[in-house]
């Protein structure tokens, strides 16, 4: 990206720098923040290959503002704050580190040209994830874990947060594409350390960004590679590489309501000891350590229990229900969705406390399965 210092004459925004898809603007109010507008170009080939698509800024912003929502839902330091028009968003001031971050789930684009023995179609399993250097003159040349830690570009603190904030951001999307019944294949990703220090998750994630295969299918692929493909940049066929753009911004606009599941407690026996303070730890569990907002506190005693339960099957949402005390047979056995039972506590335990989040977690990977943003936070948590 071009670095200039000259300022747009429609907003008191100062110009920092213009690539070939973007321009990014400081904000003079506030030093620690930037504007980051789309432009309509479409490039291929470090720019070999370039075409003006009207109507493409405003489809890949929509998609970066999803996908960084859904992120930023997850977890993950980013830099995005929120959407400010149609073609701009406003982010958090960071100097980028100059490594392309690449996670791959499947074989296929440059890994094959420098593989040539692997098939293309093979899956990684965890994911692959290369790097590398941005550089244009040299063609992004591959660089490995070593010489960037030797050249300084990271410190081996930042090094291995890259790679685990990398990959937690792929599987992150790729559950999110997945529920979508679309293959997430790869895609590129960068950091940047903000004023403060912090190491974010930065640039833009759009449909330049990533491989996606609906169904599986590459040949029903959405992405850029549409793009690079063509024989022929007839008007039909960019056309048609826009209303890819326009399907990808569509489709991620639900990456923004994914949160449906629900959780209820039930307690079908009234003396146990504690009730409440079982009660109060699974919401704090949910709530406080994963940021679980569809809990749903009525907790249903005694008598009611075999109704309220059934009434909950036929509810229409995602949900596990929490059964505080001893086991309850008949209640699994009487409604279809998940129980998690809070066990008694264990001699090695703490408090109810160990018992109560075991149960949280326990659920939250039930829902996490519908819940991407979820899934990152337990992802954190597991890896922490
Ligand atoms: O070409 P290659 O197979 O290395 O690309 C891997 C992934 O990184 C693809 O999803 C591609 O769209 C993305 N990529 C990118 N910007 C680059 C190079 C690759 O977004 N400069």
């Amino acid at each position: 990206m071009r670095a200039t210092t000259s300022t747009d004459s429609c907003r008191d925004l100062q110009r920092l720098a213009e690539g070939k898809t973007k321009i990014i603007y400081a904000d003079r109010r506030d030093d620690g923040v930037v504007l980051v507008r789309t432009k309509d170009d479409i490039t291929a080939g470090d720019g070999a290959r370039h075409d003006v698509l009207a109507g493409k800024a405003a489809l890949a912003t929509a998609t970066t503002c999803n996908v960084f929502h859904l992120l930023n839902e997850a977890g993950l330091d980013t830099h995005f704050q929120h959407k400010i028009d149609s073609v701009t968003f406003r982010a958090h001031r960071a100097a980028m580190v100059p490594i392309e971050v690449v996670v791959r789930r499947i074989a296929t684009g440059s890994f094959l040209r420098r593989n040539p023995s692997v098939a293309e179609g093979t899956r990684f399993r965890p994911p692959l994830i290369e790097y590398f250097e941005k550089n244009d003159q040299l063609h992004d040349p591959q660089i490995d874990e070593d010489q960037i830690l030797r050249r300084g570009l990271l410190d081996a603190g930042d090094m291995a947060r890259v790679k685990q904030e990398a990959l937690r951001a792929f599987e992150v999307l790729e559950r999110a594409w997945a529920l979508r019944d679309v293959v997430l294949v790869d895609f590129k990703v960068e950091f940047g350390r903000a004023t403060d220090g912090r190491l974010l998750l930065a640039d833009v994630i759009d449909n330049d960004s990533w491989r996606i295969w609906p169904g599986g299918q590459k040949e029903a692929m959405k992405d850029k590679q549409v793009y690079r493909n063509l024989q022929e940049r007839t008007p039909e066929a960019l056309s048609a590489v826009l209303d890819n753009y326009r399907w990808v911004s569509e489709k991620t606009e639900s990456f923004m309501n994914t949160r449906m599941g629900h959780a209820v407690l039930f307690r079908p026996h009234q003396s146990i000891s504690h009730p409440r303070e079982e009660e109060a730890w699974l919401v704090h569990t949910l709530f406080r350590e994963l940021h679980y907002l569809g809990i749903e506190c009525t907790s249903v005693q005694g008598e009611d229990v075999p109704a309220a339960a059934r009434s909950y099957d036929a509810d229409g949402r995602p949900l596990v229900g929490f059964v505080i005390g001893s086991h309850v047979p008949w209640l699994q056995e009487s409604v279809a969705f998940p129980i998690v039972y809070v066990e008694a506590p264990q001699p090695h335990d703490r408090s109810v406390e160990d018992a109560c989040r075991r149960a949280a977690w326990q659920g939250a990977r039930v829902l996490s399965v519908q819940d991407p943003a979820l899934y990152g936070r337990l992802l954190s948590a597991c890896r922490a």
